[in-house]
């Protein structure tokens, strides 16, 4: 995950919980990829390391366990870099000039120039960021899914060229998870600031439920409302599936306004992120716990991808 912004609860129910259920039956190596934020953020690369932290702050405080999983920084072990310059020798430009995903961000993003030479390499940087570890599989949603293609492509090239299987193909864990739109609508994201972040106070959350987009039909009290095109009510189905029918039965039949709705929604809310938060202010207020559980997966990574380096150097330099 890039150290971009503060996480919020698009990041929770797309990525997280599903992380948090995969370290049960797999070793698991979970990155904090700040090259990859640099890429994009180079103009504020200032905040980068104050995010670092808070990702893996956040991250534990959700449930990602440091004692399963390995947790570490990218530019922490060097040898993403070294095996990024290997890859990039073999792999051809026409590969990543056709990356779909490139060519959308190129399209879409007009806050930042990333017409540069490191942002068409970063799918070279993502199959090192992969093969480093030999990793078996990668959890991706479908839009990713380009991208697994592209690393197994690029392993095949390098094991044809130096006549050696170093590495084997890895899969993608396509998991199913909800899709959460911002308040406003559209697609979550820290540029259009429309996200409840996960460590919001209970104001700040009250205040952004309340600023939600609702069913635009639905003008006065005494209008029944339409749920299914209401986004209060796709946050119930995920913070308060059990109060989902009387959700629909209030709206429908008219029975309550949009300002109550939204007022229990805020409660559901708030009460979901307690625990978080909770554990959130004690890892907060011990930095140095976070700064030896970074430095701890530091360690553990290292110690992978320094084995699969040796193996690599062998190979290409004899
Ligand atoms: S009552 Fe709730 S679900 Fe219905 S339109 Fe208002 S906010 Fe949406």
């Amino acid at each position: 995950m890039r150290p971009t912004g503060k996480l919020h609860l698009g990041h929770l129910v797309g990525a997280l919980h599903n992380w948090i259920e995969l370290q049960k039956q797999y070793t698991c190596i979970f990155g904090i990829v700040d090259w990859h934020a640099l890429m994009g953020e180079y103009e504020q690369s200032q905040e980068i390391h104050e995010n670092i932290t808070d990702m893996a702050i956040d991250w534990i405080a959700c449930g990602i366990d440091p004692e399963k999983s390995v947790i570490f920084v990218q530019s922490h072990v060097p040898e993403h870099l070294e095996l990024q310059m290997i890859l990039s020798c073999l792999t051809p430009l026409g590969w990543l000039e056709r990356n779909p995903t490139y060519k959308e961000q190129l399209r879409e993003i007009k806050t930042r120039n990333l017409q540069t030479y490191a942002f068409l390499g970063y799918p070279v940087l993502q199959a090192a960021d992969i093969l480093l570890y030999k990793a078996n599989a990668v959890p991706v949603g479908e839009d990713q899914l380009a991208h697994i293609e592209l690393t197994r492509e690029i392993a095949r090239r390098f094991n044809h060229i130096y006549k050696e299987e170093i590495f084997s193909d890895c899969d993608a864990i396509l998991t199913e998870t909800p899709r959460l739109l911002g308040l406003d609508g559209r697609k979550m994201s820290k540029s259009y600031n429309n996200a409840i972040n996960l460590s919001d106070s209970e104001e700040q959350i009250r205040k952004k439920v309340k600023s939600m987009f609702t069913d635009p039909k639905r003008l006065k009290v005494a209008d029944p409302g339409h749920p299914k095109e209401c986004n209060v009510y796709s946050y119930y189905q995920l913070f308060g599936p059990e109060r989902s029918n009387d959700v629909y039965e209030w709206c429908t039949k008219a029975q309550k306004g949009c300002g109550d709705c939204k007022g229990i929604l805020a409660d559901l809310i708030i009460e979901r992120l307690r625990p978080i938060q909770k554990r959130r202010k004690e890892l907060v207020g011990n930095k140095k716990e976070i700064h030896d559980i970074l430095e701890d997966g530091r360690q553990r990574a290292s110690e992978r991808a320094g084995k699969t380096m040796k193996e690599i150097k062998k190979v290409v330099f004899g």
